[in-house]
């Protein structure tokens, strides 16, 4: 699959790996928020994307060789990776925070990526999975991280919060913010589909701040008090503004939506994708106690060929995460 102005599916060679590269065979992969806007060619994506590249970075699948040099993965394992590729030596990443490296290449965007039967991942990039944990979870690995990180970047437990906005990333933090103790999880969100959705994830509370004063409903409901940790999760400017409004004095402000204009505020705590590699651990270990339910995200599974649907359904915010198979659906 290319990009460019849309996309296409094309028939590639398996890729050539080196000695400290693993050729992993794609189970399932997953459409991302990027990839919609790569597949709309926005701006950013024309200054980013160069094509012909090939896309996905949410997937996961069975090793099928290792290079020469890899011994911590060996033929078969089921892996996810961590798909950004720091380099290792610049300022960040030597003092321990290779997730925002200088001079970072993300496989899927900026070289080929898993929307492919093959894709190559540097061996230090591989997560080895748990059997336990289930294909379609393996596949979502990457925005559950950023839900995990974001969740999970200051107390939680015993406290109420409120996520604005859900699309697939508000809806997983709703899951894990319910999984890690959170007392009541309000969630505001405009797209009607996507409230019913928060409900099934475990919401307590879901708002439409189209229709009705979300923060005069979440204060009556917490005394006056306000929610103790904000999870933004749509990068829109009001629904940012209200969050603050609906946080109380001292809470936490989580910020992982992206906004898409100016938005005057004072910033308490912004967050920025997840950390490598503490985030994997903390959500592999939430997914095999079984703690986290995300069943409701997984309405639509199509084989790689059906991608222009799932891309129509996600562009019109119809579905929550779908995942895309190019061996075929399971069983
Ligand atoms: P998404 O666009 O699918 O979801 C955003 C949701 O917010 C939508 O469902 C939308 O209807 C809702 N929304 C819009 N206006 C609203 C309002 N006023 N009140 C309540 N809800 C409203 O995005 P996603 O893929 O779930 O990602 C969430 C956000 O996180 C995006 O902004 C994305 O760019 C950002 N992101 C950041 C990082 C990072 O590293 N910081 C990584 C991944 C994603
Ligand atoms: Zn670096």
């Amino acid at each position: 699959m290319h990009a460019a102005r849309g996309l296409s599916l094309e028939t590639a060679t398996t890729p050539a790996f080196g000695s400290t590269d693993v050729l992993v065979r794609v189970r399932a992969a997953s459409i991302c928020g990027t990839d919609l806007h790569i597949y709309g060619w926005d701006r950013w994506s024309q200054g980013r994307i160069k094509p012909p590249v090939t896309l996905g970075h949410e997937f996961c699948g069975v090793v099928e060789k290792v290079g020469s040099e890899v011994e911590a993965v060996k033929t078969g394992d089921f892996v996810s990776a961590e798909m950004h590729v720091n380099c290792g030596h610049c300022h960040q990443c030597r003092v321990g925070e290779a997730h925002i490296c200088q001079n970072l290449k993300i496989i899927g965007i900026d070289q080929d990526g898993a929307f492919a039967e093959f894709v190559k991942i540097p061996a230090a990039n591989i997560i080895k999975l748990d059997p336990a944990i289930p294909e379609r979870y393996g596949a979502i690995l990457d925005p559950l991280g950023n839900a995990v990180h974001t969740v999970l970047a200051g107390p939680i437990a015993g406290r109420t919060a409120l996520v604005t906005g859900c699309g697939p990333i508000g809806l997983m933090s709703i899951a894990v913010a319910k999984a890690c103790g959170s007392s009541t999880v309000f969630a505001t969100e405009t797209n009607e589909q996507r409230r019913a959705m928060a409900k099934k994830m475990g919401a307590d509370v879901v708002l439409n701040p189209a229709a009705e004063d979300a923060v005069a409903k979440i204060l009556s409901e917490t005394n006056s008090t306000g929610v103790d940790v904000l999870l933004e999760m749509s990068g829109n400017p009001t629904a940012i503004q209200q969050g603050f409004k609906a946080l109380r004095a001292g809470g936490r402000a989580s910020l992982l939506g992206i906004p898409t204009e100016n938005v005057p505020l004072d910033l308490v705590k912004g967050i920025y994708g997840r950390r490598m590699y503490e985030t994997w651990v903390q959500m592999t270990a939430l997914l095999k106690a079984g703690r986290l339910n995300l069943e409701p995200l997984f309405g639509e599974r199509v084989k790689l060929e059906q991608f222009e649907d799932a891309f129509a359904k996600l562009q019109g915010g119809l579905a929550g995460k779908i995942l895309l198979y190019p061996d075929g659906l399971p069983q």
